[in-house]
């Protein structure tokens, strides 16, 4: 087959072929990205779809505008709202087929054949592959435990001009890393200062264990004059409520929305309207601040038992900073020389898996760090996960 010349850029991951190892008997899985499927609202989302069906069938299962259907609209403009988006309505987001679609629409509106793009080094493994596809030259610009180094990052706008700069800013994916408000502003002001569209991908913000992160860097942007225009800020309901509903939202300026919203008419002409109707009625029921304090509290729960297991059962060997929120641990090798992948064999073989970080980084990888998610194991697995891991070492 004579595929096209885009996909000499991409590869398929190689965490794709770890997965493949996972259905071995017995196995905890440190390895996997998603939510727990044991704390989804079942209840909730059943009596949502149903209302969708009885109150608007016509919406729910007929086509529908490409921005997205009306009163999800509103209801995510209001959720934004509540989370301190004060100036938003709903005109200012388009509803996408999971914030996955939003970053493949900016990737489609934005990056032309060897284009920069900053991203963090180590950043979402599917961003990488999204901008590569679009021909982006990605540039690494390194974190510590409070996000994205904003000198360095500075000196890489100015050095490669790029067309935007990716962030998780909120618990990222797989760093699990918060960046601080301080740095959040310096960002923002940055952005205004170069004149650069900064994307802000954020499915984690809601997922946080004890106090609330910082503000998100779209509702910051108010206090900083001239930044909401270089702010593109991808929401998205999969870790909090089901990621298989695939609802994802867009905010950004008008003139990059059109853009995005004829580029999605092109692709999916828009998302489905039966999963927008549901999430509409559910976060109009009022059951979302319960949902959120229960995957708060369980997450929270087990990232703390991960935090202490990893120090009982591995000590020195590793280090890390136990998030705050998300679904992460971003651990490294300490010994000199260590690689996570040659760890990630030995831990298969003590049946306990995880993913080595080296495919996460743009450009210049780390080989001694690992990501190791705790959202779909239990308290006792954790710790039974741990022990093997330390066996593995
Ligand atoms: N961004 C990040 C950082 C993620 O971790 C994920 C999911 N793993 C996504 C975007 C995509 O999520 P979805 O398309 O389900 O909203």
């Amino acid at each position: 087959m004579n595929f096209a010349t885009r996909l000499d850029n991409v590869e398929t991951s190689a965490i794709r072929e770890l997965f493949k190892l996972l259905g071995k008997p017995g196995i905890i899985s440190f390895a996997g990205g998603f939510p727990d499927s044991a704390m989804f609202d079942v209840e909730g989302l059943r009596e949502a779809s149903q209302r969708a069906l009885q109150e608007e069938p016509g919406g729910a299962l007929q086509y529908g505008a490409t921005e997205g259907y009306e009163p999800l609209r509103t209801q995510l403009a209001a959720f934004e709202r509540a989370k301190g988006v004060t100036d938003i309505e709903p005109h200012n987001l388009i509803v996408t087929t999971g914030s996955q679609q939003a970053l493949d629409l900016l990737g489609k509106t934005m990056i032309s054949e060897g284009d920069k793009v900053i991203v963090e080094g180590p950043t979402f493994l599917a961003t990488i592959q999204c901008f590569r596809l679009y021909g982006a030259d990605l540039v690494s610009a390194p974190i510590d435990a409070h996000g994205v180094q904003v000198d360095r990052l500075e000196q890489l706008i100015v050095q490669h001009k790029p067309k935007f700069v990716y962030l998780i800013p909120t618990f990222g994916n797989p760093s699990g890393a918060l960046l601080s408000l301080e740095r959040r502003r310096k960002i923002l002001e940055l952005a205004v200062k170069h004149q650069v569209l900064i994307v802000e991908d954020d499915p984690y913000g809601d997922l946080y264990f004890g106090e609330p992160p910082p503000p998100s860097m779209l509702a910051l942007s108010r206090e900083v004059p001239g930044s909401r225009e270089w702010i593109a800020h991808c929401g998205s309901m999969s870790k909090v409520l089901s990621p298989g509903l695939r609802v994802g939202w867009l905010v950004a300026q008008p003139e990059l929305l059109a853009k995005a919203t004829m580029c999605k008419q092109f692709s999916d002409a828009h998302t489905s309207t039966f999963a927008q109707a549901t999430a509409a009625q559910y976060l109009k029921s009022g059951r979302m601040p319960e949902t959120l304090r229960n995957v708060r509290q369980k997450y929270g729960e087990r990232a703390s038992v991960m935090a202490e297991a990893l120090t009982k059962e591995l000590g020195d060997a590793i280090e890390f900073t136990a998030p705050e929120g998300g679904l992460f641990f971003w651990a490294r090798l300490t010994a000199p020389g260590a690689n996570a992948g040659e760890f990630a064999k030995r831990a298969i073989e003590q049946n306990v898996a995880f993913v080595p970080g080296a495919p996460f980084f743009a450009k210049d990888p780390d080989p001694a760090t690992f990501r190791l998610s705790f959202a779909t194991a239990d308290v006792e697995k954790i710790r039974e996960g741990a022990k093997r891991l330390g066996r593995a070492l």
